[in-house]
């Protein structure tokens, strides 16, 4: 018989990942690794409060990890986001209560928890179970995101040009956040909010990411001046279209080979030193394998 996941009453269930996480969790308590934060949190004009280096930040260096403070499905209603916010303990009440709900400015009918929540946190697309695993029949229905929120992660401004990434470890539910660039003091620390941006001129840029976080992109990238946006915006076509034509024939070798080289010379000259995120989780992949394989991204 292969391996099964329990059956859990859904009443203990908070309990027993308490315990799951906590028997997993190797990891410096908060107030260490808050004692060692390479950065600090600043108004930053125009964009209400960020992220700026303190010390030097070397390319790869975990710049910060933490757990969400709220794991909660992505599509609620009022009632059951008002439901959910009234089992939260103060404290965190007040960590949610000192984060922007700038969602407000543009949906001002959003109920302040859900105004939060969309300002700062990310719906993230849930990996499959292990196939090695024997689901439970009562698993079968399964959510495909979740809405996260991780307080700390949500003080970082976004980039279309980021100079650091991050990903979740579903073993213990923890963000990483780590530098894509050597990062200075003085600079601000600055993540790509969504994937596939970089196949993305700006005006669909500013589209998405007003619609999907509430919010007009001034980056670097967003406020290139005519000449050097338009050439930046023919970059980040030609990568779309790359990527379209890999995604379309996969199996022309030659051709991949030769898409993926282009990509790579384009993400380079477009300033980009984060590993992308596609619109195609196979095309991501092959880039991945490419970029390592010849290291040259
Ligand atoms: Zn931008």
């Amino acid at each position: 018989m292969p391996p099964w996941l329990p059956h859990v009453d859904p009443q203990l269930l908070p309990q027993i990942l308490h315990l799951v996480l906590a028997s997993s969790d190797e990891k410096a308590s908060e107030e260490s690794f808050a004692a060692k934060r390479p950065y600090e949190v600043k108004e930053i004009a125009g964009k209400g409060k960020g992220c700026i280096a303190t010390h030097s930040i070397k390319r790869g260096s975990v710049i910060l990890n933490e757990r969400p403070l709220l794991v909660w499905r992505q599509q609620l209603s009022p009632d059951e986001a008002e439901d959910l916010a009234s089992t939260l303990d103060g404290d965190v009440l007040e960590i949610l209560a000192d984060l922007s709900d700038s969602a407000k400015e543009y949906e001002p009918d959003l109920h302040p928890i859900l105004a939060i929540r969309a300002t700062n946190a990310f719906n993230v697309e849930l990996p499959p179970l292990p196939a090695s695993l024997k689901t439970p029949t009562h698993l079968k229905q399964l959510a495909t995101h979740a809405s996260m929120l991780f307080p700390d992660v949500a003080r970082l401004n976004h980039s279309c040009l980021p100079n650091a990434d991050h990903c979740i470890n579903w073993s213990d539910l923890s963000m990483t956040v780590y530098a894509t660039s050597d990062i200075s003091p003085g600079d601000e620390i600055l993540i790509e909010y969504t994937s596939a941006l970089i196949q993305a001129d700006r005006a669909r840029r500013q589209e998405r990411l007003r619609t999907m976080f509430y919010f007009q992109c001034r980056c670097d990238a967003c406020a290139l001046d005519d000449i050097a946006g338009q050439a930046s915006d023919t970059r980040r076509e030609e990568i779309d279209r790359c990527i379209k034509s890999i995604d379309e024939d996969p199996r022309d070798r030659p051709k991949v080979l030769e898409m993926l080289g282009r990509v790579q010379e384009l993400i380079k000259a477009e300033g980009y030193r984060a590993m992308p995120e596609f619109d195609s989780p196979a095309v991501s992949t092959a880039f991945t394998m490419y970029a390592t394989r010849f290291g040259k991204s």
